[in-house]
């Protein structure tokens, strides 16, 4: 039989669970449906950096606190490219807009605690997502099947997909979408005892060519993150942690893992193609990776997520409450996700094919190193805090032009040495010690 609820929701991940509590505050009945059973499940290909953008989100969730008390770092970078450092400082300079760096296993079961203890929201765990339920083209629901394999109808005034980046719900309803390729693969693991060399929470090295990061996160846990080429795969799966530390060699200020031990599986991912979807229509709304996927090298996926489920509560709750169009509240936020993350997705995808820097990029990243204007542009478009026509303005392209006079030549970068051949460095250190 079916269950009337106002909202019903697939998927209890960061979208989902940020959407429910937001509904559920403003009085709404909501069903928050999760395939996974464990009320402690989280998402383990994530490198846990939440961007700036996301701020606003969190402390209007209050899970800010919550972040903080469980360790979670206010995050700022150091970024370099072969022009030199930008540093964190130059880049948000007081910090007084940062993200966290906060693990996924920490966050997520909070997010999902502090929805299940929403008034008015149902957390329906072990359930699984099948199908939407239609009254001719307007979906009104969703199908689920749950552990002894029953069947579950729930209908909603609003269907919500926020089931990541395989949406049945997007798929189902039949909203159009488009994928964009990657060229590159990566692989991470997670350290403790890493001694960073630059004092911020992460530092970030783009060569030209493959991306490296630091993440320090909660509890002295740092992400090691390779990006690399995909002509190169083969060779770094001889020894993928050889590889990944290798990755590191000859960078400046790379990390000193003397004492360090690592305590995860080495995660990869080998195809990572963006998406984006029509984010609303006929009764449904996509959140988060249902709705956008921008290649993760960029670090943006968590903020979208919380994001674009704050916009579809401020879009939806109103004519949901006092009875009004629920359709128009759905153009408006589908309006707001194309216009806030269209521009961002289209610079990120066409970086992510795997093409070296264009003009414009050596352009921002020389410039940038020498001019703290400059440097503060990249931060706020880099922290999705401002669209990337913030540094294509006349006056900011001018003023870049300016500062590449002053900024010195691109240094070379000696490729990887990829296990195999000589030991890096960083593997030398490590041999033996690293956790299975
Ligand atoms: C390698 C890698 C590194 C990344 N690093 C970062 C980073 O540093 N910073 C960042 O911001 N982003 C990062 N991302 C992206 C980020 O992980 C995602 O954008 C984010 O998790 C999206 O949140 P979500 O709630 O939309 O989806 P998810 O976190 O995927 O949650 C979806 C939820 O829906 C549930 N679900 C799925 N299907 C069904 C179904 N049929 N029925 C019921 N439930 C279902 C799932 O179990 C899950 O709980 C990274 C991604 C990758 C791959």
């Amino acid at each position: 039989m079916a269950e009337g609820y106002d909202v019903v929701i697939a998927g209890a991940g960061i979208a989902g669970c940020a959407a429910a509590v937001m509904f559920g505050r403003q009085g709404l009945r909501v069903a928050l449906v999760e395939a996974h059973r464990e009320p402690s499940t989280f998402k383990r290909t994530c490198t846990h950096f939440i961007q700036p953008s996301a701020l606003p989100t969190l402390q209007r969730l209050g899970i800010d606190r919550d972040i903080e008390a469980a360790g979670g770092l206010r995050n700022g970078f150091d970024f370099w490219t072969p022009y030199g450092w930008i540093t964190d400082e130059a880049i948000a300079p007081g910090h007084a807009e940062h993200g966290y760096n906060i693990r996924r296993s920490v966050l997520d079961p909070k997010l999902r605690a502090m929805a299940a203890d929403t008034p008015g929201v149902d957390l329906l765990l072990g359930h699984k997502v099948i199908d939407v339920l239609r009254n001719e083209s307007k979906v009104i629901g969703l199908v689920a099947t749950d552990v002894n394999g029953g069947r579950h109808e729930l209908v909603g005034r609003l269907t919500v997909g926020a089931d990541g980046r395989d949406s049945v719900v997007a798929e189902r309803s039949g909203l159009p979408g488009k994928s964009s390729p990657n060229g590159r693969f990566g692989y991470f693991a997670h350290y403790t005892g890493v001694r960073l060399q630059t004092k911020a929470s992460s530092q970030i090295w783009l060569d030209g060519v493959g991306v490296n990061y630091t993440f320090r996160n909660d509890n002295d846990r740092t992400v090691l993150v390779a990006i690399r080429p995909k002509e190169e795969l083969d060779g770094f799966r001889q020894d993928l942690e050889g590889s990944l530390l290798s990755s590191f060699d000859g960078l400046p200020k790379a990390p000193h893992m003397e004492g360090a031990s690592r305590v995860s599986d080495v995660f990869g991912v080998i195809n990572y193609p963006g998406h984006i979807q029509r984010a609303a229509g006929h009764g449904v709304a996509l959140s988060g990776d249902a709705a956008i996927v921008a290649d993760y090298l960029w670090g943006v996926g968590c903020g979208w997520a919380l994001q674009t489920a704050e916009w579809l509560v401020d879009g939806t709750a109103g004519p949901l409450l006092r009875g009004g169009d629920v359709e128009r509240g759905l153009v408006r936020y589908r309006r707001k996700v194309r216009n806030q993350l269209g521009p961002h997705y289209l610079m990120i995808s066409d970086y992510a094919s795997g093409r070296p820097f264009n003009a414009l990029e050596r352009l921002l990243y020389a410039a940038a190193v020498v001019d703290p204007k400059v440097a503060k542009a990249f931060g706020r478009v880099g922290g999705r805090l401002s669209s990337p026509a913030l540094v294509l303005s006349p006056a900011m392209l001018t003023r870049m032009v300016r500062a590449r006079r002053r900024a010195g030549p691109p240094v070379t970068v000696p490729s990887p040495r990829l296990p195999g051949s000589e030991d890096s460095e960083l593997r030398q250190v490590l041999s033996g010690r690293a956790a299975p």
